[in-house]
């Protein structure tokens, strides 16, 4: 069974984002990037079933600009078997939204026929927390997002996902969609030689046109702003100021 791992290029999460001067987006020049944290944990759980002899291939796919190829070369270094860019223009990647991402997946999916579409619940940057559920609709497979088990027998997926004061366990029949959360796994490191031996293995890059696909923006963005400034705090003396204060000041105690 193939496995695709859909990986995005990402601002590295150690950055602090900065808003571009004119308020169209966040500062990407000169930037360190990286591939979504959610993401790593998807190769790392596509890895560990070919380890288990469940996958046969692991196939990592990113959709924007040829600098994707570094985020396919680190999954290529971490086990994966090949890769697909969906190359597109820096201004098209700009903009590229979930919808379109999903688009070009399922694009890839038809021509690819894997049995484990494996994505992070969301990417980082955008938060948008949407594609693989897209995907999954586009398909009319089913999904399970929020992983943090995944076992695979029978043609079929057992998921335990986390959802709000506890865990619900799904079964479905594959080919299904499942997006990963923080606690699915460990990611591993790339060891300097599977770091060599990724740059021999093959990296095919396709376009949009190519797919059949429009990634024509479907939203606009208004504008976008940083985060309101906290004020500083106040010291107090004693308890009985800070009652004071929060009784005659913040007004959050009668
Ligand atoms: P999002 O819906 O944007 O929060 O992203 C959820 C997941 O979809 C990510 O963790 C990736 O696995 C996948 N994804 C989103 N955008 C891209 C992209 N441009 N290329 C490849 N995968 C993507």
């Amino acid at each position: 069974m193939k496995i695709l791992v859909p990986v995005k290029r990402v601002i590295d999460y150690n950055v602090k984002v900065r808003v571009k001067a004119d308020q169209t987006g966040v500062e990407l020049a000169n930037v360190k990037m990286a591939m979504n944290p959610f993401d790593e944990i998807a190769v790392e759980e596509a890895m560990r079933l070919k380890e288990a002899g469940i996958a046969t291939e692991v196939i990592a796919v990113s959709c924007g600009t040829t600098a994707c190829q570094e985020q396919l070369r680190t999954a290529l270094a971490l086990g994966a078997d090949r890769a697909i860019l969906v190359e597109t223009d820096a201004a098209q990647a700009e903009c590229l939204q979930s919808l379109a991402v999903a688009k070009l997946l399922k694009a890839v999916c038809d021509k690819e026929q894997p049995g484990l579409v494996l994505l992070g619940k969301q990417a980082i940057d955008d938060d948008a927390n949407q594609t693989g559920q897209m995907l999954a609709a586009l398909m009319g497979w089913p999904q399970a997002t929020f992983a943090s088990k995944v076992v695979l027998a029978d043609g079929r997926a057992t998921v335990t996902r986390e959802i709000d004061g506890g865990l619900e366990t799904l079964s479905m029949k594959l080919p299904a969609v499942v997006t990963t959360d923080l606690r699915l796994n460990e990611p591993r490191y790339a060891t300097l030689p599977n770091i060599m031996k990724a740059k021999k293995k093959p990296m095919d890059v396709l376009k949009p046109a190519e797919l059949g696909v429009d990634i024509v923006p479907r939203l606009t963005t208004q504008k976008v702003v940083e985060p309101a400034k906290r004020q500083a705090g106040v010291k107090v003396a004693d308890v009985a100021e800070l009652v004071a204060k929060l009784k005659n000041e913040a007004k959050v105690i009668a």
